[in-house]
């Protein structure tokens, strides 16, 4: 099996076909289906032309499948799925909810995280020290 992405709450398949297909919501309470491409790094999306945002505006992001908002627990700006690589090994992945900014994170089950995208330095999050992370508010 190829590597996918699921929902951390109903563990559904976000991907079909070549992209992962999301839910969002602009600023102006309309929403729309996002396709974002899977490959880490590569911030290409589709989209129909009604749906509008502009380079800099926060969307939120929701499962399609359960409707689950899928902010992480730690930083209101990353959005959260989960990637299943072809071992079934699972990774949380983090991207920006930013429209135009490039930043995703990927964390292994033994917290390794590996940062990709020019704007990755914001989310100063994953340059915490493992041991202090608990005491941060999850
Ligand atoms: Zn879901």
């Amino acid at each position: 099996m190829q590597k996918y992405y699921i929902c951390p709450e109903c563990r559904g398949h976000l991907m079909v076909g070549e992209y992962i297909i999301l839910a969002a919501r602009n600023q102006r309470e309309e929403r729309g289906i996002l396709l974002l491409h899977p490959e880490i790094g590569n911030y290409s999306s589709i989209k129909h032309p009604t749906f509008k945002y502009a380079t800099g505006d926060p969307i939120d992001f929701y499962c399609p499948m359960c409707q689950y908002y899928l902010q992480s627990r730690f930083d209101k700006n990353l959005v959260h799925v989960i990637l299943v690589d072809m071992d079934e090994k699972e990774y949380d992945v983090y991207f920006s909810r930013i429209a135009g900014e490039k930043s995703t994170y990927q964390v292994s089950d033994n917290s390794t995280v590996t940062s990709t995208g020019e704007d990755s330095h914001r989310y100063t999050y994953f340059r915490i020290p493992e041991e202090l992370k608990k005491y941060l508010q999850k």
